[in-house]
């Protein structure tokens, strides 16, 4: 069979492999180019499910499920980093994929990601592999305190344990149940900060500017993203990072890169995410190419447009959390109208029905003609929904 031809243009449909909020985005942007566009998602209600024009529910490596998404995709993308790899080579037979399956593999692996990062000569923090009893033996005493790391299946900082001596380190791998993990040395962060970028199967690379990202308890909280947002040399040196990376893979598709910066001045790699990706959101109203059409393109083999951002932006993570105000017993919903009095707010809910604390049920983004602006709508948005105070640039 052949795996068809490129471009894939509007009016065929393009498939994605995952349904959750990542996959609903992708497929509004697909949609509003004029494509059809399949799910596979073995959950019935999956947010992705509900607005494409076909969902198949079945596991990802179910062989059958797949032969259905080959036949009515004329193109196939991935959501989330944890499909399993082979799935990828098995549709690849059929139809153009992208990611590719040795990029995922190595997003979804934090060792084989680490080697990556190290032979493209990009840093990441002080860490040590350990799969095995020997190698958590010889951990060295640096690394220490250190966050234990599962090698696969982290994400919004499960699969996650901070150690401050041999005595934690060795009960928290026994924890996980022995499982292959890292051991990352814990390192003060004078900011977070990532790189979103979109690969063209010839080479093409266009990037969005470096956002600066505050993480609440693991999980992102806010996005902040305008000129002043990080030292210019930070910014470039984070770009450049991101697409030696991207080059190395030679990737297709968007890529996110997160880092950590340091005091002085230097960056650390922290991981990367072979899609769109939550501190990416803003781009839908801030730029005039969002992250999601850029999934589209790369897809879908079109030509890349470099992205403008034409308005600074705030990105505020809505978690379940926020449907239970202190004190209640049931959910209640928060007051959204008080939040969409504000101007320039605009409000994403992924459509999932049952908000649980710590799960992503949408986000807010502000825009504005000035940082000021932005800033002051941002701060009466997390006043009236019950967030903490939400600047996150430190700079004027
Ligand atoms: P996600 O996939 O949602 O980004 P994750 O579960 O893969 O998250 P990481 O990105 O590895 O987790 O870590 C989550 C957060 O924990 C980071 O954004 C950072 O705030 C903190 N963190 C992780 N590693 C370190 C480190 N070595 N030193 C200091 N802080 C760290
Ligand atoms: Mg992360």
């Amino acid at each position: 069979m052949s795996n068809g031809d490129l471009p894939v243009l509007p009016g065929a449909t393009l498939g994605v492999l995952g349904g959750g909020q990542l996959g609903r985005m992708f497929a509004h942007a697909a949609q509003r180019m004029g494509y059809f566009t399949v799910v596979l998602d073995p959950d019935a209600d999956s947010p992705a499910g509900r607005v494409s024009h076909n969902h198949i529910h079945t596991d990802y490596a179910d062989v059958d499920g797949l032969a259905r998404l080959a036949g009515l995709a004329d193109a196939v993308t991935t959501e989330f980093e944890n499909v399993p790899a082979p799935s990828l080579e098995h549709l690849a037979v059929a139809r153009p994929v992208s990611p590719g399956a040795s990029a995922i593999a190595i997003a979804q692996d934090r060792i084989a990601e680490k080697s990556h990062f190290t032979r493209c000569g990009v840093p990441c923090a002080p860490y040590a592999a350990i799969e095995t009893a020997a190698q958590l033996a010889a951990v060295e005493d640096h690394l220490l305190p250190g966050i234990l790391k599962t090698a696969r299946m982290g994400y919004d900082g499960k699969g996650q344990q901070r150690v401050s001596t041999r005595a934690e380190l060795v009960d928290a791998w026994q924890a996980t149940g022995c499982v292959p993990c890292v051991l990352e040395k814990l390192l003060p962060l004078e900011f977070e900060c990532s790189v979103i970028l979109a690969r063209g199967r010839d080479g093409q690379l266009v990037h969005f500017p470096p956002q600066r990202n505050l993480h609440r308890d693991g999980i992102l909280a806010v996005t902040e993203v305008h000129p002043l947002n990080m030292p210019k040399t930070v910014a470039q040196g984070a770009i450049n990072s991101a697409k030696s990376i991207a080059n190395g893979l030679n990737y297709v598709g968007v890529l996110c890169v997160e880092f950590f910066a340091l005091a002085d001045g230097s960056l650390v790699v922290n991981e990367m995410a072979p899609r769109p990706h939550n501190s990416g959101h803003y781009t839908m109203e801030a730029c005039d190419v969002s992250q999601f059409e850029l999934q589209v393109r790369t897809l879908a083999g079109l030509p890349l447009a470099a992205p403008r951002q034409h308005s600074p932006a705030i990105m505020l993570n809505l978690l379940g959390d926020l449907w239970f105000p202190a004190g209640a017993d049931k959910p209640a919903s928060p007051p959204w109208a008080e939040v969409l009095a504000l101007p320039g707010v605009h409000l994403h809910l992924y459509g999932k029905m049952e908000p649980r604390r710590g799960r992503k049920m949408g986000h807010l983004t502000l825009t504005g003609a000035t940082l000021e602006g932005v800033r002051a709508t941002a701060t009466q948005a997390a006043v009236l929904l019950g967030l903490p105070a939400v600047a996150v640039t430190g700079l004027p």
